[in-house]
């Protein structure tokens, strides 16, 4: 039980990573959660595209959970409740655009019924059991993004994920200092600080200087252009169509998650003075240099559109010659391989790209270096604690707070439980934490043996074999043996199938003169015999699973 004298910070994902945002506070009892995102799989979780934190913790011993509040409509805030909820049932604070968005994930879970979204408005203020929330409005690359002043007891906190600094933002408010600055004046205990940008110098720059430049750039185009950039951002969206309007281009939309982010955009008020957008299907019928297309895929994720457009796999569109790609984006560190694949096919069609080296086509929406020191100073914290961002980023965020004399910074990685009092704060005990896997409709642990043996299975292929023995240890069939990934039995290693099965009838043989032969010593030593043919034979080993029938 956590005592009236303490407030407890716990990460369950987000410190030490970027992506999979997750942070509990604990006070005088009770428990609050902030952000519930996800993060994506790669080469090394076969099968599995959303990964989202193991909520053990909160789950376990009823700890006493009041209420879930999602401070933006990104996917490594909000796209683990879905998954999660039903461990977690409680009531979800959200905005109208986020809240939006989340409807449409509940009904795809069948939860639409059932999770109560109560959602909040800038300068809002909700009393969550013992905890008392404000709503900041800041800019972000998504609207309505908020940052909490969450007042207990013994003080408030700040927790400021994801934010930046931009007078501009276009779409939503602009970071409201004054409103920092009142929370400031009246003592901040410790400020919870985004820490993705922390190695950049300077600001992050403003999404309405963008929009000068993306008119320009799209101005010096000659044939088709497409634009990538991250569906939710709904500025970037409007920037696109106004250089387009500016241009004379007509705008089309492709990629379902740009469409549903239109359609929750508009539903809450924004793109309202908006050309409508062209069907797909008409864009062959316009001239090349009257088109503009805004497509998902900047991360060169092989299902979305860009990557199919590439590839000539889209049923409407194609690239030609003299056409240009903007990617207005950032790449995403892990998704190098899959960026470079999609360039390179863009390349060979002779299709023109720029980026955001060659041009002025992005503005991140973390805050830089600068930024960060404006928001130490607007609230001047006893304690700042990094959050949303790898080790590296998270280190070096507590030195540039320190530099900046703020008296305290403490890097806490998830699963760690930190005690913030007035007087002293520190990390006093390490919790269950980890990932699981949202593999279908299940949830599995990433570390498990599922998990284990599908990427074995991934790497070495896969023996199965079925052995029937009688009471004396004799084969009474040849056995049968199909090694999917790793022999092609019908075909070209018709000749190594039958050397396996041969392989391990003498096995069995040499075993049955034998006495007293168990099944957990035939699987033993059968396995190991197989597995050692396929070494000779391919260089690799196998997974093995034998099933013995006894007659
Ligand atoms: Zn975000
Ligand atoms: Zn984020």
């Amino acid at each position: 039980m956590i005592s009236q004298n303490e407030i407890q910070f716990l990460p369950l994902g987000g410190c030490g990573e970027i992506g999979m945002n997750m942070s509990l506070y604990g006070y005088g009892g009770h428990w609050l959660m902030v952000d519930c995102g996800v993060t994506f799989g790669d080469s090394s979780t076969p099968g599995v595209e959303l990964i989202v934190p193991d909520p053990h913790f909160i789950i376990q011993n009823n700890q006493k959970l009041t209420g879930i509040i999602i401070t933006h409509a990104h996917e490594d805030h909000l796209g683990g409740l879905p998954y999660l909820w039903r461990q977690l049932k409680c009531p979800v604070y959200a905005t109208p655009f986020a809240a939006g968005l989340l409807r449409k994930k509940l009904v795809e879970v069948g939860l639409s019924e059932l999770v109560t979204i109560i959602e909040f408005s800038s300068g809002n203020q909700v009393n969550v059991g013992p905890f008392e929330i404000s709503f900041i409005p800041v800019a972000h690359s998504v609207p309505e993004t908020h940052c909490l002043a969450i007042k207990t007891g013994i003080g408030t906190i700040v927790h400021a994920s994801d934010w930046k600094i931009d007078k501009e933002p276009l779409i939503g408010l602009p970071t409201d200092e004054a409103c920092f600055r009142e929370v400031g004046n009246t003592g901040v205990l410790a400020l919870l600080c985004d820490s993705t940008n922390v190695f950049e110098d300077g600001f992050s720059g403003s999404e309405g200087t963008l929009r000068q430049s993306m008119i320009e750039v799209i101005s010096n185009c000659k044939g088709r252009v497409a634009v990538a950039f991250f569906a939710s951002n709904v500025a970037r969206m409007e920037t696109c169509i106004r250089a387009a309007q500016e241009n004379n281009r007509r705008i089309a939309l492709v990629g379902r998650s740009l469409i549903r982010i239109a359609e929750i955009a508009k539903s809450c008020g924004y793109l309202s003075d908006c050309p409508e957008f062209i069907d797909v299907r008409d864009i062959g019928y316009l001239p090349q240099e009257e088109v503009l297309i805004m497509v998902t895929g900047s991360q060169g994720e092989s299902r979305a559109a860009l990557s199919r457009i590439s590839n000539d796999n889209h049923p409407e569109i194609s690239f030609t010659e003299g056409d240009t790609v903007i990617f207005s984006s950032r790449e995403i560190p892990g998704n190098e391989l899959s960026i470079g694949r999609l360039k390179n096919q863009l390349a060979k069609l002779n299709v023109h790209v720029i980026e955001e080296n060659d041009a002025f086509v992005h503005v991140s929406g973390h805050p830089a270096r600068e930024e960060l020191k404006q928001l130490y100073d607007w609230i001047n914290p006893s304690l700042m604690i990094p959050i949303h961002g790898e080790t590296r980023h998270l280190i070096e965020h507590c030195r540039l707070a320190k530099k900046c004399g703020i008296p305290s910074a403490l890097k806490v990685e998830n699963g760690e439980v930190l005690s913030i009092r007035p007087d002293k704060a520190e990390i006093i005990k390490e919790v269950q934490s980890g990932r699981y896997a949202v593999d279908g409709r299940r949830l599995i642990p990433l570390k498990g043996d599922v998990m284990k043996s599908r990427r074995r299975l991934n790497l070495t292929g896969n023996a199965l074999v079925t052995i029937v023995l009688d009471k004396h240890c004799e084969l009474l069939k040849v056995p049968k043996l199909s090694a999917p990934g790793i022999v092609d039995d019908m075909g070209q290693d018709v000749v190594m199938h039958s050397k396996a099965v041969s392989s391990i009838e003498k096995t069995i043989q040499l075993m049955s003169r034998k006495q007293k032969i168990d099944d957990e010593k035939i699987n033993r030593v059968v396995s190991s015999s197989i597995r050692k043919i396929f070494y000779q034979e391919t260089g690799k080993r196998p997974m093995v699973i034998l099933h013995i029938v006894r007659v």
